[in-house]
This record gives C-alpha cells, sequence and structure tokens, in this order.
C-alpha cells in the first residue's frame, strides 16, 4: 500500500528549475514574470574558507611528520561536506515549501551534464562542480522534498538551454560572467535565468514575457 505523501499540490502549475553553482536553483513559475534565484554564495565561501584551511594543515603535517593526512584533516573534511549538504537542505526546502504555497505540482529539472561541461565558470566553480554540491545530492533533496509535498519532480537533459536565446531562438551568444548577450536580437540577460527560462520553452512552460534578471531569494 502507498502512503500519501503528508502534503498535496494545492494547484496545477509546472516550475522549471536550472541548477548550478553561483546561483544554486534558478527557478521560472509558469505564469511569473521573474525568476527566483536561491543563492550559492554562502556556501561556497565557508567551502572555500575550509579548503584553505584544509590546504593550510595538509601543508603543516608534511612538514612536521611527513604525512599525507592526519586526525585533523579528516574532520575538516566532514565538516565542509556537512555544511555544503546542510545549505542545500535549508535551500531546497524552502525554494520547495514556496513553490507548493504558489500552487506549483511539476517540477521540471535541467539535469547537469550542461553544467559539467562548463568551462566558463572560472577557477572556483569549475573546482567546484566536480566536487562541491555533488550534483546527485542535490537532485535527491529535490526529489526528496518534492515527494513530501506531492510535488512531481521530471529530470530533462538541459543540454543547450544557456546557449539559446529564449527571445528569438538564436545562437549567435556572448557570455561575459553571468551576463548573456544575443547578437541576433540584442537581448541581454543574467544567464541563469536564461537557463531556466530555456528549460521552460522547451518543456512546455508559459511563461510571459522575457525575464532578464532573477529575483535572488536570501535564505
Ligand atoms: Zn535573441
Amino acid at each position: 500500500m502507498e502512503v500519501p505523501p503528508p502534503h498535496q499540490p494545492l494547484s496545477n502549475r509546472r516550475a522549471y528549475i536550472d541548477l548550478g553553482v553561483i546561483s544554486l536553483l534558478t527557478i521560472a513559475v509558469d505564469g511569473a514574470r521573474q525568476t527566483l534565484s536561491y543563492s550559492g554564495r554562502p556556501a561556497l565561501a565557508d567551502w572555500w574558507y575550509l579548503s584553505h584551511q584544509i590546504d593550510r594543515l595538509k601543508a603543516l603535517a608534511k612538514t612536521m611528520n611527513n604525512r599525507e593526512s592526519t586526525r585533523g584533516v579528516r574532520r575538516l573534511y566532514r565538516q565542509r561536506r556537512l555544511r555544503v549538504h546542510q545549505f542545500v537542505n535549508t535551500t531546497v526546502r524552502r525554494a520547495i515549501e514556496a513553490l507548493w504555497v504558489s500552487g506549483v505540482s511539476t517540477l521540471v529539472v535541467g539535469d547537469l551534464t550542461g553544467i559539467l561541461a562548463n568551462t566558463s565558470w572560472g577557477r572556483k566553480a569549475n573546482a567546484m562542480t566536480h566536487n562541491f554540491w555533488g550534483h546527485r545530492h542535490l537532485i535527491q533533496r529535490v526529489k526528496e522534498v518534492g515527494e513530501e509535498y506531492g510535488i512531481a519532480v521530471e529530470l530533462v537533459n538541459e543540454r543547450g538551454t544557456s546557449s539559446t536565446c529564449p527571445r528569438c531562438e538564436g545562437d549567435q551568444i556572448t557570455r561575459r560572467g553571468r551576463l548573456f548577450k544575443c547578437r541576433g536580437c540584442g537581448l541581454e540577460a543574467h544567464r541563469d535565468t536564461v537557463g531556466a527560462v530555456n528549460i521552460s520553452v522547451v518543456f512546455g512552460g508559459r511563461i510571459n514575457g522575457v525575464v532578464v534578471h532573477p529575483v535572488e531569494v536570501c535564505i
């Protein structure tokens, strides 16, 4: 016998989610004029700080005892992983609660193929895409919390969703930092927004007008 989820959807809107590092979740909701961005920056700062501590302790262990690792080093690794997981858990829960309240019943989540192949995010972000969030953990949390709220979660291939213009569908794109610029129609937008809006365009969304910059949600 299947146990029903503790919550049921309040309506049947769809939301489209682009996963990332600097913006952990960028979300476009059917019928909304702006995307929502849940920043990953606080956890990035923590992660970077602890990484420096780890490097320092490792160098010390090498010099003093000619050892690669120590109990202190392992403790810092655990601490780093735990902090990231806690941050991801809190963020995903806040985001899904907010979506549930606004009547979302389905989440369409871009898988991370695009992110893992992305090399234009700079040294920090690249280091993280491989060992920072652990994208499986992130997706797992989205699925689990979605389930609690009776929200269906569909994973889709987001390949190409950050390199096509959501207004004219052109591919003459310039990206500088977080800025996305279409040389075809002149659209300038925040690139996470473009990712989320394009997932919605490809997977049947109804986004009104073109959304340029996301509303950043602080948790
Ligand atoms: Zn365009």
